[in-house]
């Protein structure tokens, strides 16, 4: 069963046919894709698609780093309490997190997405849902943040490695997001992953970032290039990738794949 567990259809360019994309998908055998939202007005666009294809798209709702570093608290208080509201029509919370790729960021900026991320780590544990975090050059921030929520269930999304931070979330039992940025990066030269077969799930992240998709290539190409690449690494085949993709996410919390 090819599944997305991870892409932002709904931030295509106006010239992009997301029907059509939708539709060549599912002929091509995509069953299912979870869009990352990451602040209200996103959201809006999610929930309009989903209702179109209610059993093909899959929202997760959550205020990104960047949302975060854009809007005061406030504003960011009034988005947490729609998040609330919203949350019987999300699969998993997410995108959420941390991300520390600006230089120059004071550590107020750091103290902010910290304190946001973690009530949605809360937020997440009380309803019970999964949760996808975003996470860039905030590793030690990130563990030590997650420290007090073993039981979180999820996603660390566009995962690159390196093997010392594997281990890292592995103890947390969380699931590596794996897709092109994988593909692109030091970690995936191995011969072999640092994370088993029951710890990956597959992504595109796109799909309509040119720079991540091949030209000439369809969102489900993307998504098959990942699991060939994991079948080649793992010894095995494509569509036991699949299988197993479906497997780990189902006991992510995703229990709508069935
Ligand atoms: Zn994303």
């Amino acid at each position: 069963m090819i599944f997305d567990a991870h892409c932002h259809i709904n931030d295509s360019p106006e010239s992009v046919n997301i029907d059509a994309i939708i539709q060549a998908a599912i002929k091509a055998g995509l069953r299912g894709a979870m869009i990352g939202g990451v602040e209200p007005a996103e959201w809006q666009r999610q929930k309009h698609l989903q209702q179109s294809y209610p059993n093909f798209i899959f929202c997760n709702f959550g205020i990104h780093p960047w949302t975060v570093a854009k809007n005061d608290d406030d504003t960011l208080s009034d988005m947490f309490s729609k998040l609330k509201l919203d949350l019987s029509k999300v699969a998993a919370l997410g995108e959420c997190g941390l991300d520390f790729y600006e230089k120059g960021q004071s550590i107020e900026d750091e103290t902010k997405q910290i304190k946001w991320l973690t009530l949605q780590m809360q937020l997440a544990m009380s309803s019970k849902k999964p949760i996808v975090l975003h996470k860039v050059k905030a590793h030690s921030q990130m563990i030590k943040a997650l420290e007090p929520y073993n039981a979180l269930r999820g996603i660390v999304h566009g995962w690159t490695g390196p093997e010392d931070h594997t281990q890292d979330y592995q103890k947390k039992g969380l699931l590596f997001g794996i897709g092109p940025r994988y593909l692109k990066c030091k970690a995936a030269r191995s011969d072999k992953p640092k994370f088993s077969l029951s710890e990956f799930c597959i992504e595109s992240d796109g799909p309509f970032k040119k720079h991540e998709i091949p030209d000439g290539q369809t969102w489900v190409d993307d998504l098959n290039r990942t699991a060939q690449f994991l079948a080649d690494q793992f010894q095995v085949s494509r569509s036991q990738i699949w299988s197993q993709n479906a497997e780990n996410l189902r006991k992510a919390g995703f229990d709508f794949l069935v």
